[in-house]
């Protein structure tokens, strides 16, 4: 019940033990386009360019910098936790200009000063921001951002690594351009894959690029021979059996519904929230801005937050998260994420933390 990796579903690991076949086999092709058609509906978007990225999130979010931002484009980031620190060292080495909007870990990014700082920079390419703040439990209201920035015709860029299959995302209704997700969150898949969606504006931008792209494994223009319509061209090998894993657990979302899979989330976050705060602890982040699959929880006074988190590992085998920078030994974090979000889970993180608290 950490930050990630997720429990992984039993089916998942039974999927991956198949045999490896040819990444270019006609079964395997037959493979991809399912994932492609099932990513499509995770991510609600009829996006033809949506595929895995044969890497972790991380490379996922390389892949909508690399390709978006040319030397010189100036990108709005809207940070308030580690991973908008990391995309603002994407657009520095894109050799981009990042104007940065900074919220303090905790808090969601203002949509008024994202306003603001468009009006002061009109000649801003792409917006960039993190749906679900993995490092705070923050939901960031990207719908809302996504409509300003759309507004002043830039790029949207959204991290939804952790957000999805856990909390609403609709790619295309709020209008984002370029999307990656992760594998080892709410979809309880392993980890090494990262889902990507782009829209049709942000093909035409990297259609219309000056320069290549800095990095050709991420190259989208040379992946789209692969993974594209059409006849199709080895780029590079396929992880072909952490494909197998994404199709499964994609289809074990499928099966329950995304929307019963975000109500799912948000009904174990309630009760494990009030359970909580039956122990006498409270919430950092506030109720409206709460993630469900991520929750932050304040360390009491005098309790020693790296012995109560060894503990449960050793006594109870459960892993709960530590706090990341500015957070680093003031609060928990504790997963609800995909199939580790059970009524199971929640009663017995609850039990073991009552005993070891005590
Ligand atoms: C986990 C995470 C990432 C990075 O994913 P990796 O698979 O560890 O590279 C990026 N963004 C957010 C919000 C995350 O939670």
């Amino acid at each position: 019940m950490g930050p990630g990796p997720s429990d992984v579903s039993p089916r998942v690991l039974n999927a991956m033990a198949r045999s490896t076949i040819g990444h270019l086999d006609p079964a395997f092709v037959s493979l991809m386009d399912e994932t492609k058609a099932l990513l499509q509906y995770a991510f609600q978007t009829a996006n033809s360019l949506t595929l895995p990225v044969s890497a972790p999130g991380s490379a996922g979010m390389e892949a909508c910098f690399v390709n978006l931002v040319e030397p010189g484009d100036k990108v709005i980031i809207c940070s308030n936790g580690v991973f908008g620190k990391r995309m603002h060292e994407n657009v520095i080495r894109c050799g981009g200009e990042a104007i940065i909007i900074e919220s303090s870990w905790g808090e969601q990014t203002d949509a008024d000063e994202l306003e603001a700082t468009l009006k002061g920079h009109p000649e801003v390419k792409a917006v960039a921001m993190v749906h679900a703040e993995t490092s705070t439990g923050v939901r960031n209201d990207i719908e809302k951002l996504c409509h300003i920035a759309k507004q002043h015709n830039c790029l949207t860029i959204v991290d939804a690594v952790t957000s999805l299959g856990g909390i609403e995302l609709y790619v295309d209704e709020w209008q984002i351009d370029a999307v990656y997700a992760g594998s080892q969150k709410c979809l309880s898949c392993i980890p090494g894959i990262s889902p990507v969606s782009f829209s049709e504006h942000a093909v035409a931008a990297i259609r219309k690029r000056k320069y290549p792209v800095q990095s050709w494994f991420l190259d989208m223009n040379l992946i789209m021979g692969y993974w594209g319509e059409g006849k199709r061209a080895y780029h590079h090998t396929a992880p072909v059996n952490s494909i197998y894993a994404l199709h499964e657990s994609l289809l074990i979302l499928t099966e329950e519904g995304l929307e019963n899979a975000w109500t799912r989330h948000t009904r174990l976050h309630n009760k494990l929230v009030s359970g909580l705060e039956g122990l006498g602890l409270s919430m950092l982040v506030k109720a409206e801005a709460r993630l469900p699959q991520l929750n932050t929880v304040c360390v009491l006074d005098g309790v020693d937050e790296a012995k109560v988190r060894t503990t449960l590992l050793n006594e109870f085998n459960l892993e709960v998260g530590a706090g990341l920078g500015d957070l680093a030994g003031k609060v928990w974090r504790i997963g609800l994420m995909g199939h580790g979000c059970s009524d199971r889970n929640v009663d017995y993180c609850l039990a073991a933390l009552k005993t070891v608290l005590k």
